[in-house]
């Protein structure tokens, strides 16, 4: 049976002795695992349409298991991202954490349109792709479930004024220091980095651009994400 999809190529990975086996996050069903047969012999046309990162409607043939790519044609290959080597690295790893953080086969319009929409933020602003990339990493904590509370204590819902405040691992949210006295799985959280969350949340990818946010804030937002992935995992 064939099955059309318009997807965003997460990954890939070389099996057998020419095969290549591609993850990509599409519109239709998710996130979606297929085989192109033979792609890695040089005379095969398969291959360059499939590059990471690339917006393609392909198509896959398949009846139980995995399926076989029978075409693929690239919609957006979004070129500024592949120039600059320091943002694919980047890219990389975003595209590994989202691969990890999301399950198999679950169709989520929401997210794809939210990985699209940072694909070509990046694409039309690729200096910004630091504060881009932090974006959207807690859009997608939003996304999937995880939404951190930032207005009000998570814990005796006073708000949340400037000052010494914590991240509450276990609650997706913040607390305050009264309260965050008897946690064990917080961090201190600046003021700077509250007012970044909470723009985030209401805002989307392509305003972001529009931020300037200092190298501090960038780290702390960094190390914020960083160890929310990993506590979510
Ligand atoms: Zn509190």
């Amino acid at each position: 049976m064939e099955h059309k999809y318009t997807g965003i190529v997460l990954g890939k990975k070389d099996i057998g002795e020419a095969d290549r086996l591609y993850t990509f996050y599409t519109l239709e069903q998710g996130k979606v695992k297929a085989i192109a047969r033979g792609v890695r012999k040089s005379q095969a046309k398969l291959a360059g349409h499939l590059e990471n990162f690339c917006l393609v409607d392909f198509t896959v043939m398949k009846n139980r298991g995995m399926g076989n790519i029978a075409s693929a044609i690239v919609e957006e290959n979004f070129s500024n991202i592949r120039n600059d080597f320091n943002v694919l690295n980047n890219i990389f790893g975003v595209f590994s954490d989202f691969d990890r953080l999301i399950d198999d086969e679950e169709e989520d319009k929401a997210n794809f349109s939210l990985l699209w929409s940072y694909l070509d933020a990046l694409n039309k602003n690729i200096e910004k792709h630091e504060i881009l990339t932090q974006g959207f990493l807690f859009k997608l904590f939003g996304s999937l479930g995880y939404g951190i509370s930032s207005q009000c204590c998570v814990h005796c819902q006073e708000k949340i004024t400037d000052g010494e405040n914590y991240f509450d691992y276990q609650l997706s949210g913040i607390s305050c220091a009264g309260c965050a006295k008897h946690l064990s799985n917080k961090t201190i959280i600046t003021s700077n980095t509250i007012k970044l969350v909470r723009i985030f949340a209401c805002n989307q990818m392509n305003s972001l651009v529009k931020l300037n946010v200092s190298e501090k804030d960038i780290n702390d937002l960094r190390r914020l994400s960083g160890n929310f992935m990993k506590w979510l995992d």
